[in-house]
């Protein structure tokens, strides 16, 4: 576990680390890059302040401010400016890190981060305004020409843009371990690119023969390319560091300008600040490129990814260029290789001939009405398989309303579709025999009884005539008795085949008992229904002798016609008693209800 430190030991560490290293670079530079008016060509102290103030907490800022102002003004009197000069120029400083920060918090309230671009733009804006502030403050304390203003301006505006960036990202880099993380391949490469940037920088500063001062923008362009916003960064401080020590030292090429020093400064000014600005979008362009593309690349895997995994494929018609194009999953979808070349015909054709029609139908409908759309369907795969397959899609239109594509995604449902025709063929099969009498083959009397519930409930409804009779072998018993239940069983089902046959198609007849049967005779007036009851009870009659070893057997039939009080139990009802009165009146015969 870590502990922070105790408050003062903390403010201590701040106000020592602003001081030595403002006073340091401030040093530094009034030595090494005398400007117009005693000014650096460059203040790196601006920059390294500012950077610390970023990456400080907050209740650190007052000692790293006090920090700030003794090295400033020992720096500055150290290196010959008077005391009031001094003091006028760590005013100006100072105030010019409260603008940048005041700006920075209310632009970027979370975290600033120089990889983001519309946080790079907050910190120019930040960087140029406190310069301004900078200048005005110093110029107008010090009570000095307008060269100065400007001067001081770039001076500033300088040491802000190129020395608070890469000491931030450095000093993250660090905290987060990206640096101590980073591959091997990875640090070689950024430190050979940084050298070269350097040693470019040295080329093209020590000597005037060959003005290549454009060199070192290749030298950071391709150090943004490889290493990111750091690389830019870090470019641009060294070849900074390497153009202001030599040409303040009187090498390179802008040393050798004709005319008085200040004018030279003032182009090394330019020169870097037209590097920064010409290096660094082009940079944050290339890594914002480079990002989508790594980015594009990554969503695209995980789609397609997405897709194998979900077994769903998709595809785009161009209706404007009638080109499709099929993602990895549809081929496999389709039993192809992904890549093969594929057309809009060929893609219908895929479809067996049953369902092409009805697929382009469903396509020409959902482009004329721009409506989403969904179909299943039966193609024909290379392999020689049929599958069953379910699209989903949806029209793209233009802004005017013109449909120009067709998107859609396809999924072999073949699977679901032989389950659910199992399923069905189970269901079916349980529900013939829920229904069935084993003997006979005849709906049984659970059937038979909801058939004549529905069959009387059309009849009311409509006002149909309907007849119910009700047959019972004759002596049954006597058979059973004398020829044995097998025998018995098979008379049965001689009666029910003889009876079936009797009867018209649209009769029903089922078993509901022993050796009872019941017939639904729909739009059958009385009369009608009698004829075909005695048809049947004739056709028992002449039948079952037929049949080699079958003892004869004959039917009693009682008759019933629906009328419009009656249901289901009074209309079995009466077909019963009617069939007792044709027992009782000597059997094989046909009796009415009354
Ligand atoms: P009736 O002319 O008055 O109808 O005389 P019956 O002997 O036929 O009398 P009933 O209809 O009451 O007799 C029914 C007999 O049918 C009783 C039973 O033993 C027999 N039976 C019932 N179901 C079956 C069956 O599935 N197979 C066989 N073999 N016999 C059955
Ligand atoms: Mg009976
Ligand atoms: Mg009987």
């Amino acid at each position: 576990m870590t502990q922070s430190p105790s408050p003062r030991v903390e403010a201590v560490f701040w106000f020592l680390l602003t001081a030595a290293g403002y006073f340091l670079l401030a040093s530094l530079s009034l030595y090494a890059t005398k400007g117009a008016d005693n000014i650096a060509a460059v203040w790196p102290p601006s920059g390294y302040f500012l950077a610390l103030l970023i990456l400080m907490p907050t209740s650190a800022r007052i000692a790293a401010f006090a920090g700030m102002a003794a090295a400033s003004v020992g720096a500055n009197f150290h290196g010959g400016a008077p005391l009031w000069s001094s003091l006028a120029f760590t005013v100006s400083n100072g105030c010019e890190a409260v603008v940048a920060l005041w700006i920075l918090r209310h632009r970027e309230p979370g975290e600033l981060s120089f990889m983001v671009p519309r946080s790079v733009i907050s910190f120019c804006i930040a960087a140029f305004t406190a310069s301004v502030v900078s200048a005005a403050l110093a110029w107008a304390l010090a009570g000095k020409g307008p060269d100065f203003f400007l001067s001081w301006l770039t001076t500033v505006l300088l040491g802000m843009l190129i020395v608070t960036p890469p000491i931030v990202m450095l000093a993250r880099m660090v905290g987060t371990n990206a640096l101590t993380n980073a591959s091997t391949r990875m640090k070689a490469e950024a430190t050979a690119i940084l050298t070269v940037t350097g040693l470019v920088s040295i080329l093209c500063f020590s000597q005037a023969q060959f003005p290549v001062t454009f060199l070192p923008c290749i030298a950071v362009i391709a150090a943004a390319y490889r290493l990111g916003p750091f690389g830019a960064a870090a470019g641009m401080l060294i070849v900074t560091i390497i153009a202001s020590l030599l040409t303040g030292q009187d090498y390179g090429p802008i040393a050798a300008i004709e005319g008085v020093q200040k004018t030279r400064v003032l182009f090394l000014q330019f020169y870097l600040l037209i590097l920064l600005f010409t290096t660094l979008p082009l940079a944050s362009l290339l890594i914002g490129r480079q990002r989508l593309a790594k980015r594009l690349e990554q969503s695209n895997r995980w789609l397609l990814q997405a897709e194998a995994a979900a077994l769903v494929g998709h595809w785009r018609v161009d209706l404007v260029g009638w080109t499709i194009t099929w993602s990895d999953q549809t081929y496999r979808v389709h039993g192809l290789e992904p890549g093969s070349p594929v057309d809009v015909d060929y893609s219908v054709q895929q479809y067996v001939a049953e369902d092409r029609l009805a697929v382009r139908k469903i396509l020409l409908e959902a482009v004329r009405t721009g409506e989403p759309f969904e179909f299943q369907g039966r193609i024909l795969r290379a392999d020689g398989e049929i599958r069953h397959v379910k699209s989903h899609g949806s029209i793209e239109m233009a802004r005017g309303g013109k449909a120009i594509a067709i998107f859609g995604t396809v999924q072999d449902v073949s699977e679901t579709v032989e389950n659910a025709r199992i399923l069905e063929a189970a269901r079916s099969a349980a529900e013939r025999v829920a229904n069935t009498d084993m003997l006979t083959g005849l709906p049984n009397r659970r059937h038979t009884l909801a058939s004549l519930e529905k069959a009387l409930a059309g009849a009311r409804d409509h006002g149909a005539p309907l007849a119910v009779a009700i047959f019972d072998i004759d002596h049954f018993k006597r058979i059973n008795d004398t020829h044995g239940h097998a025998v018995g069983d098979e008379v049965i089902r001689r009666v029910a085949q003889r009876a079936r046959v009797a009867l018209r198609d649209e009769d029903m007849l089922g078993r509901i008992g022993g050796e009872e049967f019941v017939c639904i005779l729909q739009r059958s007036s009385a009369q009608a229904a009698e004829i075909v009851a005695e048809r049947v009870r004739k056709a028992v009659e002449a039948g079952t002798a037929d049949t080699e070893g079958l003892p004869n057997a004959t039917i009693s039939v009682g008759l019933a016609v629906y009328d419009s009080e009656a249901d289901v139990e009074e209309l079995l009802h009466r077909a019963d008693k009617a069939l007792y009165v044709a027992k009782r009146e000597g059997r094989n015969r046909l009796r009415s209800a009354a």
